[in-house]
């Protein structure tokens, strides 16, 4: 794909809230795309599980719609709390960078606060 054609963060942002139910309060919008959220992650996580334990070969195209659905979810969920996308995802590479300077490396991250996940890269 050509790099000058991609959907930029906030374009995509924009383009979720097209099929978005705009007839739901606060609460409940926030409790529809937390819960879009894991919904579409566990479809993510079917995929995954039944290529290594399965032993059925990975379908890039499903995963590739799969992950839109869960950067939908994502979208509408940041659209939900005021938040434009492309900052959700500058936040997290600011984050990343101050915690791993030097890339990644296990047991590496600079943290404020330990927690339980310390090992995943994010
Ligand atoms: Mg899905």
């Amino acid at each position: 794909m050509d790099p000058r054609t991609r959907i930029k963060f906030n374009e995509f942002q924009e383009a979720c809230k097209r099929t978005a139910n705009t007839n739901l309060t606060h609460s409940q919008a926030a409790m529809n795309w937390a819960l879009g959220i894991a919904g579409e992650a566990g479809e993510y996580c079917e995929l995954i599980k039944k290529s290594e334990f399965h032993g059925k070969k990975l379908d890039k195209d499903h995963a590739k719609k799969e992950l839109g659905d869960i950067l939908y979810y994502v979208a509408m969920a940041a659209t939900n709390l005021g938040i434009d996308l492309a900052s959700v995802a500058q936040a997290n590479v600011d984050k990343l960078t101050a915690r791993y300077p030097e890339g990644f490396k296990r047991g590496g991250g600079i943290r404020q606060v330990n927690n339980d996940h310390e090992d995943d890269g994010c």
